[in-house]
């Protein structure tokens, strides 16, 4: 069977892929190969789907902001309602985390502090002989992930592009023109390969024979508990403690309760850790008056950190025709709008859009670890 051709092909159709095929497609022929049956099966379809503007590092802000601005200016054609809700983000501290809770507050624009008796009359399960101080972060909102995720492959088929599910990419190699990708459902040939393949980006790496970045794939687990008060849980904020090892956030009628595990795994179909997961739910019960008598469900997923913490987007420097966009750790969905659109630009060698700044390319650069 002859290969089929386009300018470019993405590897991974979570949600870096969805959204760099997005804006490339049209202008380029794309193809998307993924490995599995369906796109946004690892890490996209298990996040805690929040936006949080404070959360990450400064590049990560940036990236926040930036995507703060395009998450409210969507096509209704592919986005037909708001992608963002209110929430907001309880930051509780016990006598422990009380310094830290207070220096956060203090470096952050749109936290305010709250007396720990309004905190209470927010998330009355709260315990307030733990809880010594609380910040109140508004602006926090829930992310309709789902359809952030399908609206972008909706996108991207509306301008032109493939999705090919069941196809891992196994091999690569390179020709006149640039690569010859061999999956099990054929090869495809393309100038440009775009490597958005989340906690497997090192492998596809090598596969493409690029020095790999080092990245780590860290496991964290979501248990499902029943609300003990589902006709007002759904309004109540999440609830994140100070030290972030463990956080809670109302999901329908059920309280998502995560343990913030960051333990370090191999890229996989990734499970939960039980004894993680209840050492957790432990530390989520000792700061409230929630007692856990059932769990209803849970699930793990990966988010996928580079050495610095940073995601990686732009050209490998020493292999022509390689683009890396990875490492988006906790960050990937509120991030990709302006991620998307910057890596996509970067791909192009076009103009940048404003919030690329040269800090912003550089901090994001794979020439940072050669
Ligand atoms: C529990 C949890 C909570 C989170 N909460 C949030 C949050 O609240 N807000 C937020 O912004 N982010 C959050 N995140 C992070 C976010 O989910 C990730 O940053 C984002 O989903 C990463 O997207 P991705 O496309 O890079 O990876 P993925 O979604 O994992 O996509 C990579 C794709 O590449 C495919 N692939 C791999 N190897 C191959 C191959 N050889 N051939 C073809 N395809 C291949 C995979 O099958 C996969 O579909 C959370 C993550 C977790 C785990």
């Amino acid at each position: 069977m002859a290969a089929i051709k386009s300018d470019i092909v993405v590897v991974g159709a979570g949600i870096a892929g969805a959204g760099v095929a997005a804006e490339l497609a049209g202008d380029n022929s794309v193809t998307i190969l993924e490995m599995e049956s369906r796109p946004g099966y690892h890490s996209t379809g298990r996040s805690a789907a929040m936006f949080a503007m404070n959360y990450g590092n400064d590049p990560i802000k940036k990236l926040n902001r930036a995507s703060w601005q395009m998450f409210h200016e969507l096509e209704p054609e592919f986005f037909p309602h708001a992608v963002l809700t209110d929430r907001g983000v309880l930051h509780v501290a016990n006598l422990a985390e009380r310094t830290e809770l207070e220096a956060f507050v203090a470096a952050s624009d749109d936290i305010e502090l709250l007396s720990v008796a309004e905190a209470k009359e927010m998330v009355p399960i709260l315990d307030t002989d733990k809880c010594v101080a609380a910040g109140w972060e508004q602006g926090a909102k829930d992310l309709d992930v789902a359809a952030v995720h399908q609206g972008m492959l909706k996108k991207a088929k509306v301008r032109g592009a493939d999705l090919v599910c069941g196809a891992p990419v196994e091999n690569a190699e390179r020709t006149d023109e640039g690569w010859l990708v061999s999956t099990s459902k054929g090869q495809f040939e393309a100038k440009i390969v775009i490597n958005a393949a989340g906690a497997w980006a090192d492998e596809i790496a090598q596969i493409f024979g690029v020095a790999p970045i080092g990245f780590q794939a860290k496991r964290r687990s979501i248990a499902t508990l029943p609300s003990p008060d589902p006709s007002n849980s759904h309004r109540w904020p999440m609830l994140l403690s100070a030290s972030e090892d463990w956080y809670m956030k109302p999901d329908a009628g059920s309280l998502l309760v995560s343990p913030a595990d960051e333990d370090v795994v191999p890229p996989h179909d990734v499970f939960v850790d039980d004894m993680v997961l209840a050492e957790g739910l432990h530390r989520f019960s000792e700061a409230t008056t929630y007692e856990i008598e059932h769990v209803e469900g849970s699930w793990a997923g990966l988010r996928v950190f580079a050495p610095d913490k940073t995601p990686v987007c732009g050209y490998a420097p020493t292999v022509e025709g390689f683009f890396w966009l990875a490492g988006q750790g906790g960050y990937g969905i509120q991030t990709a709008p302006a991620l998307s659109l910057l890596a996509a630009k970067l791909v192009m060698k076009s103009d940048l859009p404003d919030f690329a700044d040269a800090q912003l390319i550089a901090d994001l650069s794979p020439q940072r670890f050669k």
